[in-house]
């Protein structure tokens, strides 16, 4: 059997999540949408229910195959509802909505509802995408709240740059936050922070934060801070060499002999390549671990395969364990060797079978 695989450590979930719940001080949404960032949303559910006080997911499809699963905890359409036709399944399977548009607001007020719902009112506070402009924000609380079945509305905000940590637009974006709080009743719960801003700002912290990335135990904090330093990696993409090679200086390595050796070099074949999830333009540098130890990829990644440069591990050969990311190496500094985040690369994980441990 081809040897990739990524193991997820479903224990590593759990102390992310214990983690970030004890940081932000209240109640903690544990965002699993996109199939929980590419490590299993049902899996990451389970390991967490019985602890997490909710799930976030994109879509009303997520809620479904969550709910299908047997998640019985609250779960928040984070994206809301895309048309009016969605109300009765978000009725049915008891889900919690966010509201963001004028037409959602509307369309609440036509529905008749037989149950209680928690709605999320989506201030843009400046990142400018999902959201209602601060001057239509009250006007459209006030009309939900005033909907009987409307028990609960929760007011909340996203940050745009959270994880530059010199920036101004976080604080800029809480006072406008806070601004909009300011106007509604006083025990309004509020909920802004995302991971980064649970780890970097405190002040951002409210009745509900809602962690992601640092659930599956990675960040993309542009400067160290102590929170970051406890999150366990959760998900290993490994391998093993398949075939080895020696090289004179000189030789090209790979498509488009964009590594050229500069000395007789002995090459590592993985069995991993874009088509598993591994960025396509990874520099040759970005760092490996073979059987452990600091390695670094040579040549441009294909579909299948990957090289490395085993001159300087005499003991490595074939069926040498490599892992791609994990625990030993941080699937963010893999992404930035790509230009990429570690989001893209966790949620674009393809082909190699996933493996749980931990459950
Ligand atoms: C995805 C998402 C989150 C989680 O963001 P992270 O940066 O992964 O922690 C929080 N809130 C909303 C509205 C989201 O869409």
């Amino acid at each position: 059997m081809r040897p990739s695989r990524a193991t997820i450590d479903l224990d590593a979930l759990r102390h992310n999540y214990r983690h970030a719940r004890a940081l932000g001080g209240g109640r903690a949404l544990a965002v699993v949408k996109a199939d929980a960032y590419g490590h299993g949303a049902v899996a990451c559910a389970r390991a967490l229910a019985g602890e997490a006080d909710g799930f976030g997911v994109a879509c009303i499809e997520e809620a479904l195959e969550l709910r299908e699963a047997g998640i019985r905890a609250p779960i928040l359409l984070l994206e809301g509802f895309f048309d009016g036709e969605e109300l009765a399944l978000i009725e049915r399977h008891d889900l919690w909505t966010v509201v963001a548009s004028p037409w959602q607001v509307e369309a609440l007020e036509r529905h008749r509802a037989s149950r209680p719902w928690q709605v999320w009112l989506k201030l843009d506070s400046g990142m400018h995408r999902l959201g209602l402009s601060p001057d239509d924000y009250l006007d459209a609380w006030r009309r939900l709240a005033a909907l009987p079945w409307v028990e609960r509305m929760v007011a909340m905000s996203h940050f745009s740059r959270a994880d530059e940590l010199a920036h101004a637009s976080t604080p800029g974006q809480l006072a406008t936050f806070d601004a909009a709080l300011a106007a509604l009743p006083a025990d309004t719960p509020a909920s802004i922070a995302n991971s980064a801003a649970l780890m970097a700002w405190p002040d951002t912290r409210r009745d509900w934060v809602r962690p992601g990335l640092m659930l599956y135990g990675t960040h993309m904090l542009d400067a160290p801070r102590k929170e970051a330093d406890a999150l366990r990696a959760v998900m290993t993409l490994e391998s093993k060499v398949i075939a080895v090679r020696e090289l004179a200086a000189g030789e090209p390595i790979g498509y488009a002999g964009t590594f050229i050796t500069t000395r007789p070099t002995r090459v590592g074949v993985v069995a991993a390549g874009y088509a598993d999830g591994y960025p396509q333009y990874a520099t040759s540098g970005t760092p490996v671990r073979i059987d452990g130890q600091p390695g670094e990829l040579i040549g441009r990644v294909s579909m299948d395969m990957l090289t490395i440069d085993l001159t300087d591990h005499p003991q490595a050969g074939l069926g040498s364990r490599v892992e791609l990311w994990g625990p030993g190496l941080s699937v963010s500094e893999v992404a930035a060797r790509s230009g990429n985040s570690p989001y893209r690369l966790l949620t674009g994980l393809k082909r190699v079978p996933r493996r749980y441990v931990g459950g």
